[in-house]
């Protein structure tokens, strides 16, 4: 796969590129990641929006295993991600209407823009800051549980009466 695109010309020549890349290929979502034998998919399209600006649209699909930051635990996360960019040229800055692209983000035109780069960082944004699993599926819960049923402190009045 090529990893660098001249967004412009991608977009003015409506290109497409589709494919499958593997977690270990992402350098900052290695840190985040329990199995990096994991791979997610992702298709990215260059077009011309109905004001003949240049734009991108990214979709990115896969499910990454995270770690619940309340267990410690694997939490198995689903991406679905649709993005779209639109391209900002020197000469776009004057006359920049902001509210015509509400949907868009804007990234800068690049003869040499790092795809791997741009879907890592989808990827990481959609991302919650502090996984964890629902209540009722998480295993710090159990042993919260299994403590309670000890009672750690059940014999301390009668340890603190007994003289
Ligand atoms: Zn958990």
């Amino acid at each position: 796969m090529e990893q660098h695109i001249d967004n412009i010309d991608f977009s003015r020549k409506s290109r497409e590129i589709r494919d499958i890349i593997c977690l270990s290929d992402f350098k900052r979502l290695q840190d985040i990641c329990l199995n990096l034998e994991d791979s997610i998919a992702f298709v990215l399209k260059g077009f011309e929006n109905k004001y003949r600006e240049h734009c991108l649209e990214l979709c990115i699909e896969g499910k990454l295993d995270l770690i619940c930051q309340r267990c410690t635990e694997k939490l198995e996360h689903t991406i679905f991600l649709r993005s779209g960019f639109l391209i900002k040229e020197e000469t776009q800055l004057t006359d920049f209407q902001v509210d015509d692209h509400a949907e868009y983000d804007l990234i800068e035109s690049n003869v040499k823009m790092d795809i791997l780069s741009l879907i890592e960082d989808e990827m990481i944004l959609s991302l919650p800051s502090a996984p964890r699993h629902e209540n009722d599926k998480c295993r710090y819960k159990k042993t919260d549980e299994t403590l309670d049923r000890i009672h750690p402190f059940a014999d301390l009045k009668q340890k603190l009466y007994k003289n």
